[in-house]
């Protein structure tokens, strides 16, 4: 029988999204870049303002070379990263949680003016791969309704207050009684994915589990965070 999947990887053959290095289909990233990416198993518990406390996951901490990756990813529109991203994240995710009673995934919205300007949505689209990997179906929950200062401009005293009342949920009914997967790209003071989750608690979200590529660790490296 002729694989079709086979004969396409000749004149496509898939390559490293780190370095360009044909790779065979099974893997992610070559090998190299393999040993060079440090990946881990970063747990946090988030607190949102409501009282509600909720987990955060992530394969890797905000070093290169993911964050040159994430940067490529965002500023450049390199999508062939979302798949071993998408990858990552969803074996983490495995980890931590049963994902088979998690109800749907969703992220964290851009506004609409930074949406053009970028043209995607950067959680979006490796939450689609997410998505494809688990089974789990995407869904838009939220929407920003206020434009905000950029978080990374901020202090951290003044992030807490910058992203209040921001988000919004579309539909209480997509989000009422669900177990929900939240995803950011990278998460700093977690002031972003606190806000989100406390809006989807606040309409009735039975659990959220926030899930990012990359956690910043360090203080030091908080200023080149860009959203
Ligand atoms: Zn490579």
């Amino acid at each position: 029988m002729i694989n079709l999947k086979r004969i396409l990887s000749i004149f496509f053959p898939a390559r490293c999204p780190f370095c360009g290095e044909i790779i065979v289909s099974e893997e992610i990233v070559c090998r190299v870049c393999q040993k060079k990416i440090n990946l881990q198993k970063i747990k946090n518990t988030l607190h949102t303002r409501n009282g509600k406390n909720f987990l955060s996951v992530a394969p890797f901490s905000y070093v290169e070379p993911i964050r040159s990756a994430i940067h490529d990813y965002k500023f450049r529109g390199a999508k062939s990263f979302a798949l071993p991203f998408g990858r990552y994240i969803s074996d983490v995710l495995r980890e931590v949680v049963d994902i088979t009673k998690m109800d749907l995934i969703t992220s964290v919205p851009l506004n609409k003016a930074r949406l053009r300007e970028r043209g995607f949505n950067q959680s979006e689209i490796f939450s689609r791969e997410i998505s494809k990997i688990t089974g789990i179906k995407y869904v838009e929950t939220l929407k920003k309704v206020k434009n905000n200062k950029i978080q990374h401009e901020l202090s951290l005293d003044q992030r807490s207050e910058n992203v209040k009342n921001v988000y919004a949920v579309l539909d209480k009914t997509l989000v009422s009684d669900k177990k929900i997967i939240l995803c950011d790209d990278i998460l700093t003071t977690g002031n972003t994915m606190a806000e989100c989750a406390n809006m989807l608690f606040e309409t009735g979200a039975k659990e959220v589990i926030g899930a990012t590529i990359a956690n910043v660790e360090s203080k030091k490296s908080i200023k080149n965070e860009m959203h």
